[in-house]
């Protein structure tokens, strides 16, 4: 039966693993994520379908299972896999991908690597997706495409089934035309995205460049502008705009510009933080700490998460204020994921080489500064981490969201807590009561995480509370119900009432 929603996402929406000699879906052990967001949709509809990619040894192999039926707490929903080669894999997703755009996508021009780029395999991939997808979807059906690295989906899919409603959600920054304009395929790209009839961002800056990027290379006219919703707009702090385009026209078409930054599930952390279990790691390490401060840094080993830069930050602080010594730790969580890739090998070497050093100037028998770690560590065992923590301090140098710092705020039930976030992470425009840091800058760096260690309950209270009902209000559930009325309105021609 055709599918009435195709989610198109390079990975697949279950864990796949073996149980007594027998391949298993299971349903990934945690619902926070944007996965099991995604697979929330197939709720509102009566046929949903999922296209990503599995790694094949050998892609004829007649016993590559290509297409699957999962039932799950979900619903019932195909999934389509396509099988992809390692070096298929290498190409589109770890170079492509890793080293050519997302260095633009994050504004490090100098960290862009052209030449290993293969554009063909990066279009074949693509295509296949799109043709997996157009084989699913019903007549008239919605395609969500998700992320950079299957840009060109929309503009192959618009070719194979004109009659699809095709939205797109980027879950990256969305760089200016300066920054963008340095990939080659710029027009390709930007060509396919306009044949989409929503392309959603975070926030109204990514929007921005987005349009401004079309601008820059086709005549693209904005129909429709609107003014930021003012609880997105954090005064004077680097990614805040203060209007954003909603409808632009192209050749005819039209298309909805939306940005609506994904939020995380509160009521689930809520309970996560209530479960006695977590309760009782929290004060196990608070006891351990004794009168010790404990600041909390939460991220992957990735150049944007800016993390030499702030090991370097708390170098300092620990050099100029003598007195703290002993009496603070940083817990340094700094999750490898791509560790078979040059550039990301190199910061986790500078990371380690940076915290050992501290450590070895600082630390003492009975006081360690830092803890570095660096595998991830389950999300049960995060919560009471973000709950015995005095401080978390998150600093990238670009992020798209951020969600560490949305979760830690969900999980301060307590209403305690300080939050020190850079204002280049998108979340940074909506928390206006968190105290905001450029991370390109030393002296900022320092005396927000002073200011930080310091603050008065009242002052940390009274952020907390703020920061606690912006969380709450712009959650998972808002983010879900402003993309459903994007759906709505494409597929009605109604415009979307207010999330
Ligand atoms: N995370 C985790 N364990 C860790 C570190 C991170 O479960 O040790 C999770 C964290 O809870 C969050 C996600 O990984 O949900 C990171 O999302 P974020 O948007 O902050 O950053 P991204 O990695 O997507 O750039």
């Amino acid at each position: 039966m055709p599918s009435d929603l195709v989610i198109v996402y390079h990975r697949q929406p279950y864990e796949e693993v073996e149980e007594n000699g027998k391949i298993v879906f299971r349903e990934n052990s945690s619902p926070n994520g944007i996965v099991p967001t995604l697979k929330s949709f197939f709720g509102n509809v009566e046929k949903g379908a999922w296209v990503a990619w599995k790694l094949a040894e050998d892609p004829a192999n007649p016993g590559f299972e290509k297409v699957v039926e999962i039932d799950d707490s979900y619903g019932s929903y195909t999934v389509s896999r396509l099988p992809l080669t390692a070096e298929q894999v290498q190409s589109f997703y770890h170079v492509s991908s890793k080293e050519a755009f997302w260095p633009i996508l994050h504004a490090f021009k100098e960290r862009y690597n052209y030449d290993p780029v293969d554009w063909p395999t990066f279009r074949e991939v693509n295509w296949a997706f799109a043709e997996a997808a157009a084989n699913e979807a019903a007549e008239g059906a919605s395609v969500w495409v998700h992320d950079y690295n299957l840009w060109l989906v929309p503009g192959y899919l618009r070719q194979l089934r004109p009659d699809l409603k095709i939205s797109f959600f980027h879950h990256t920054p969305f760089p200016s035309a300066d920054m963008f304009n340095v990939l080659p395929w710029r027009k390709e790209i930007t060509e396919s995205l306009l044949n989409c009839d929503v392309v959603g961002f975070h926030i109204p800056r990514y929007a921005a460049n987005f349009l401004q990027v079309a601008r820059s290379l086709f005549d693209v006219e904005v129909l429709e502008r609107e003014a930021v919703n003012p609880d997105f707009i954090n005064e004077g702090t680097a990614l805040t705009e203060r209007t954003t385009p909603v409808r632009i026209g192209w050749e005819g078409r039209e298309v909805i510009i939306n940005a609506a930054p994904v939020g995380v599930d509160v009521d689930y952390i809520s309970d996560r933080a209530a479960d006695r279990a977590t309760e009782n790691r929290a004060k196990e390490i608070r006891a351990e700490l004794g009168q010790t401060q404990l600041i909390l840094s939460v991220g992957r080993t990735d150049y944007t998460k800016g993390g030499v830069e702030q090991l370097q930050s708390f170098e300092r602080l620990l050099e100029t204020n003598p007195d703290l010594r002993g009496k603070v730790r940083l817990m340094h969580v700094s999750v490898s994921a791509n560790r078979n890739m040059t550039a990301y090998e190199a910061i986790q070497a500078e990371i380690e080489e940076t915290a050992g050093r501290i450590n070895g100037r600082f630390g003492s028998l009975e006081w360690q500064p830092i803890s570095l770690i660096s595998r991830a560590i389950p999300f049960a065992d995060l919560v009471a981490y973000y709950r015995a923590a005095d401080v978390a301090w998150i600093t990238p140098l670009a992020d798209g969201m951020n969600l560490v710092c949305k979760e830690f705020i969900a999980a301060r039930t307590d209403g305690d807590g300080v939050l020190v976030l850079s204002e280049f992470a998108g979340a940074a425009i909506e928390l206006g009561s968190a105290v905001t840091v450029n991370p390109f800058s030393a002296r900022s760096m320092d005396s927000a995480i002073l200011q930080a260690l310091s603050m008065g309950e009242p002052e940390r209270r009274d952020r907390m509370t703020n920061m606690r009902k912006v969380v709450k209000t712009y959650d998972m559930a808002c983010w879900s119900r402003v993309q459903q009325g994007l759906f709505n309105e494409i597929s009605t021609g109604k415009k979307k009432s207010a999330a």
